[in-house]
């Protein structure tokens, strides 16, 4: 099989069946919503995917609800089926529906000429959209690093995995945007991804199971230590690292010996799935959150997202890899416009690499 089949995706009567099986299954204990500030607000998973439609999309998939199930079940993946059935099946509540419309024309430009480019090259560093929107120059000196690291070419490849249409729950729109970088990926003989986002670590090897995608804290040597960091700092985890507990260590061994203060488990920033439109008093209170637990520390997260939430919300943040690479960390939040410029000339740029 080539990385460009695409592992089924239940839909329709085996969708709905599963669903089914998680709502006879689900005990409403409870459990699960100590591992979630959504569901304590709105209550347990099989009460929301009956009861419902508007509070579905605010569970932004990040996975957390799935090792506080005492019965072995998986709320995320049932919340996720759930929405792509009212998706599919026309019952989206229209605010929901306008943000799954912006999520799509955000993933559509990114995945367009000219903001994506595909290297020829087996190993490539996928940044993600964040990440090149925010920090162009980190993606250069990052691949840099890797190809030296690894004595052989890496080359660049700049387009949208698809999540934030994915984490909304339009898996059909997901799956066919893996099937088209499935088939850029084999057209340029890449066999190995290196990813800049936890997200597209989620999302591509969901679709591409055949694609070796490793997540570039994991891969960057050990040397590479954050010489930049201070003495302590707080280490926040986005909430994708649910999902991979290695990436948390690999971001503990990359900040040194410095004295770090955690949660012990990933918090949501505020901009998981649509919940910044849909309801931006939960998505303020996720900052807090993050802001409350740093208390007077420098804020350090891995994932450009979160940092530029954080920024948006008045605390200065850094991204592990700004500091690993010694790029002069971004201090201020980045327009949307900016952002787009940014990954239009990095684009440019990697074309004539
Ligand atoms: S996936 Fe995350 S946001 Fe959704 S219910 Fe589970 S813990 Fe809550
Ligand atoms: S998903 Fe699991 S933890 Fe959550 S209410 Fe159902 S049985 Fe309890």
């Amino acid at each position: 099989m080539t990385i460009s089949e695409i592992k089924e995706e239940p839909c329709g009567a085996a969708e709905e069946s599963t669903i089914e099986q998680f709502l006879l299954q689900c005990t409403s204990c409870g459990v699960c919503r100590t591992s979630c500030s959504f569901l304590d607000a709105h209550g347990s998973p099989d009460e929301i995917i009956s009861l419902s439609k508007r509070d579905l999309f605010l569970c932004t998939n990040c996975g957390a609800c799935k090792p506080a199930c005492p019965s072995g079940l998986d709320p995320a993946e049932a919340l996720l089926l759930a929405k792509q059935l009212l998706i599919e099946t026309g019952q989206v509540p229209e605010q929901a529906a306008k943000a799954l419309g912006s999520a799509g024309r955000f993933v559509q430009w990114g995945a367009s000429f000219p903001f994506a480019h595909y290297s020829r090259a087996e190993t490539v560093f996928w940044p993600g959209c964040s990440l090149a929107g925010m920090a162009p120059d980190v993606v250069l000196k990052v691949q840099q690093l890797l190809a030296e690291e690894r004595g052989k070419a890496v080359g660049i490849t700049l387009d949208c995995c698809a999540d934030p249409v994915y984490e909304m729950g339009d898996l059909k729109a997901a799956r066919k945007r893996a099937e088209a970088i499935g088939k850029s990926l084999d057209q340029q003989g890449t066999r190995t991804v290196i990813a800049g986002c936890a997200n597209c670590i989620k999302v591509l090897r969901r679709y591409l199971p055949d694609l070796d995608v490793k997540h570039v804290l994991e891969v960057l040597p050990g040397k590479a230590a954050a010489s930049l960091l201070p003495d302590s700092i707080y280490l926040h985890h986005p909430c994708p690292s649910y999902r991979f507990e290695a990436l948390q260590g690999s971001a503990r061994r990359l900040c040194g010996d410095r004295k770090i203060a955690e949660q012990g488990r990933p918090q949501c920033c505020g901009q998981g799935g649509g919940l910044p439109a849909l309801s931006p008093g939960s998505a303020e209170a996720c900052t807090r959150d993050v802001f409350n637990a740093a208390a007077n520390l420098p804020l350090v997260t891995y994932c450009m997202g979160c940092k530029d939430q954080f920024l948006r919300q008045g605390k200065q943040a850094y991204h592990l890899l700004e500091l690993l690479v010694s790029v002069p960390p971004v201090e201020r939040p980045v327009s949307s416009v900016r952002k787009w410029l940014n990954r239009l000339v990095l684009a440019l740029r990697a074309r004539w690499r």
